[in-house]
């Protein structure tokens, strides 16, 4: 992530930055370069299988410190729900209910959810921690 504020810098009119290789997979997620080769083939990965954009709130660590964004990594579809390459999974409302358990966003909904029987998980889809 560091390597944009440098790209972005107005003042910069140098030659291309030697590390960002051009991606042309035309993916919808895609910012045009990427640092690594392995980040090309998943793009291009994600344009052939039909990926969408992550999206799930992240950590980002800028010159400001932490601050939040979004994962931009491919996400696929499962049998159970999606998944991103980063790990990212969702789970769909039909297995939730059939599993009996739901997202809780926070610890008062975690605590509504378990007095109703339902067993609450984090984003991640871990059982929340009492
Ligand atoms: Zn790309
Ligand atoms: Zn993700």
């Amino acid at each position: 992530m560091g390597s944009w504020d440098f790209i972005d810098d107005p003042d910069y009119d140098g030659p291309p930055i030697p590390h960002r290789i051009v991606c042309k997979s035309g993916w919808e997620g895609c910012q045009g370069s990427h640092e690594k080769l392995w980040q090309v083939k998943e793009c291009f990965e994600a344009k052939a299988r039909g990926a969408f954009v992550c999206g799930d709130i992240i950590w980002v660590w800028t010159e400001d410190g932490k601050v939040t964004g979004r994962c931009p990594r491919p996400r696929y579809l499962t049998d159970r729900g999606s998944e991103c390459t980063g790990g990212h999974e969702y789970i769909d409302q039909q297995v939730r209910i059939s599993e009996g358990w739901e997202y809780a966003e926070d610890e008062g909904e975690a605590r509504n959810l378990a007095m109703a029987g339902v067993e609450p998980r984090t984003s991640d889809g871990k059982i929340w921690p009492a």
